[in-house]
Order: C-alpha cells, then structure tokens, then sequence
C-alpha cells in the first residue's frame, strides 16, 4: 500500500507492503521526520548497491526509450567531476539521435583556463569515452553563465525536433532545466533542486513554440560518486561552490596528503616535485610523512581529518588503495567528486586511497 510520503532520497513514494520492490520501508520508520527508502539507506549506510538495479533498469528502460525517438539528446555533465558523472554507454542507446554535450558548472573552474582549451578536451575525453557530440558546451546554471548561448544551440540542433535532457544525479540537471523553464515558460520553478542525489525521479515536460517539447529525464545515480557515501552536511564541504583555488605541494617521496578523512595520496617515487591540487575551498588537506601516515588516521579520522564526522565512522567505508605510475606528463589523478591532484612531470609513483565503491583514476590534465 502507497503513503503519501516520499523518500528524502530518491523521492520515490514509500510503500511499506512488498520489500522487493520500489520504495519499500518498514512501517516502524513511517514515524520518523524524514524517511528514507530502504534502497537509499542501504546506500548510504552499508554501501550496498545490489538492490539498485531496479532503478538501473528503469534507467536503462529510459535510454532504450531514447533510441526509438528522433531526438536532439542533451547530456548534462558536471565539469568537476567529468567522469564521475559521465553516463556510460548513452551512445549505444539513442541511435541515430544527436548528442549535444553540455559541461555545467563551469563556474568552479579557475578563470583563468580558456574556454576553447576547455571544450577541445572534453571532446578529447568524450572520443575517448566513446561519443562523438555534435558539439560541446560549458555553462554555470547556478550563475546564468552562457545559458541564453546553450538554449540557442539547442534550438539549432534540435531543427524542429523534441529534446530529452539526461544526466546523472547532482550534475545540475534541475538548475539547468529550471533556467530554460525560465526563458521558455516565463513561470516559476517546476523543479526542486537538492544537494543530495537522487532526487529527480520523473520526467518533465516543457513546451516548446512550435509544438514540441524538451523532456527531463530522471537522473541516475552514479554509484561511484563520492556523494553517496557522505553525510549531506559533509556534501556541502566537500562540493565547492565557488572557483576552485588550485593548492601547490612541494613534496619530497614519503610523503603522504590527506584530504579531510575522505581520500588520501602517498607520493611515493619520483623526486622532489611539486603537485597541484584541485579540491573544494572547504576541503581541508593535511601533510604527513607517510610512515605516520596510517596511524595518523586511526587516530584522528573523524576530528583532524574530517569529513566523515565522529559519529558517521562506523558506516563509513574503508579507504582502498590505488597505486599508479604516472606515465605521461599533465596527469591529473582523479577524486571521484572530491577534486584532483595535477602532476606536470612524468615518472612519479604514487599511491591514492578513496573509500571502497568510489572511483580515483589518472586522465589528461585538464587545466
Ligand atoms: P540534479 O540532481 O542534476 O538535478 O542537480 P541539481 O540541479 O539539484 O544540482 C545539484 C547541486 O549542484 C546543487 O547543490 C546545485 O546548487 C549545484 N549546481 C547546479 N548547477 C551548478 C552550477 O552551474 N555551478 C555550481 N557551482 N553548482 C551548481
């Protein structure tokens, strides 16, 4: 039987009936001020994701659905955490149907970076991830930057056709969405917008002049996000909000950087050198030498080392490590959510830990 509330996570309606399906919560948690599904808090407090599939398929059902339309495709992604927001795959769904890729969020970046270096490597990243958009876009939906620019792209491309916006959870989808409701339909906000993921659950539908339409498809949730296994409140710290101020280490081989209690790198081999990181203003880093570096945190993960907060230690995950060689120059070692740590030379070994499920990975530099 349905309730009439919904999830503070996905927004799904709770159902307290069927434990195999969406939505499910034991009535006993009905009492509470905020409910949470049953899929959500396992996410969240045991990291378990197998029982999200029904919410996959959904997804993938939407996709499919993609394929048999003709189409302009929008894809949203956040330029801060470009691969962990990236949806796998889209390419082999939407058929013939072009895809204008749209990086938002721009804002965070320093201004510094040109705006044509910006775009020629997202395409770089997108050829090398398997799509080909028909063009590539950068806009901040938060501050309005280059909006008006995007909603005239997308007017050209879709050349009289409907529009599906897709994007996973957190790339600023509603906000980008809630502009062109905006310009379109003059009205208020017909979306809400959250700092937690998950919460765009249906599909939207703006009017357009001649007709057709421009769909917001629900977000799906990125499993590897960092977002997923940190409170809300520690969502805010680590998510910047603003231009992202690059940090310069000098940092001799042994030593070892934690960013708050929520990742960790070890700078292995590879002489003295310095490395540049790119994290949220509100992120704290803290040096060590790495042999104090494990004890370190048994000890002060949860205070010093922050987020997680003390009382969030026993459901946060373990942080796994990852050693890579850095092959090539401009390398940036990649925090899924969390930021990235640039290395100009070559040569340098190191090792980079992130709680188990989150992803960390090396990529062209991107600044
Ligand atoms: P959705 O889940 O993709 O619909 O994402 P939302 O629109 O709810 O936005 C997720 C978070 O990203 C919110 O905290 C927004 O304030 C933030 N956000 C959205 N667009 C931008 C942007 O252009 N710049 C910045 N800095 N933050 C943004």
């Amino acid at each position: 039987k349905n309730t009439d509330i919904s999830c503070i996570g996905c927004g799904v309606i709770i159902q307290t009936e069927d434990p195999s399906t969406i939505g499910y919560t034991p009535s006993s948690q009905l009492e509470k001020e905020e409910v949470v599904c049953q899929r959500c808090f396992r996410l969240r407090n045991y990291n378990e994701v197998q029982d999200v599939s029904l919410t996959d398929q959904d997804f993938l059902n939407i996709l499919n659905g993609l394929g048999n339309t003709d189409s302009l495709i929008v894809k949203v992604i956040d330029i801060f955490d470009f691969n962990g927001s990236w949806l796998t795959g889209l390419h082999r769904f939407v058929g013939k149907n072009p895809i204008l890729l749209i990086g938002n969020k721009v804002d965070l970046l320093p201004k510094s970076i040109k705006k044509n270096k910006l775009t020629q490597w997202m395409r770089g990243q997108a050829k090398e991830l398997g799509l080909q958009p028909i063009d590539v876009l950068l806009v901040s939906s938060t501050k309005g930057l280059h909006i008006a620019e995007a909603m005239e792209k997308i007017e050209q491309y879709r050349a009289g056709k409907d529009v599906y916006v897709v994007g996973c959870t957190n790339v600023g989808k509603s906000t980008f969405i809630n502009r062109i409701i905006k310009h379109v339909a003059g009205g208020e906000d017909v979306i809400t917008t959250s700092h937690f993921p998950g919460t765009t659950l249906d599909m939207i539908e703006i009017p357009l002049d001649d007709g057709n339409a421009l769909f917001d498809t629900p977000g799906i949730i990125n499993h590897h996000q960092m977002a997923h296994f940190v409170d809300k409140k520690d969502l805010k710290i680590i998510t910047p909000n603003k231009e992202i101020k690059p940090k310069v280490f000098q940092l001799n081989e042994e030593q070892t950087l934690f960013f708050g209690g929520l990742a960790r790198l070890d700078y292995l081999k590879g002489g003295r050198r310095s490395l540049v990181c790119y994290l949220g203003n509100a992120s704290q880093i803290h040096r060590t030498k790495l042999e104090n570096a494990d004890e370190l945190y048994d000890k002060h993960v949860g205070d010093m080392l922050q987020p997680p907060r003390k009382d969030e230690l026993d459901t946060f995950p373990k942080l796994v490590r990852h050693e890579f060689t850095i092959k090539e120059g401009k390398t940036d070692i990649v925090f899924s959510g969390l930021g990235w740590v640039t290395v100009n030379d070559p040569g340098a070994k190191v090792a980079a830990y992130v709680p188990k499920g989150v992803s960390v990975m090396l990529r062209r530099s991107l600044i």
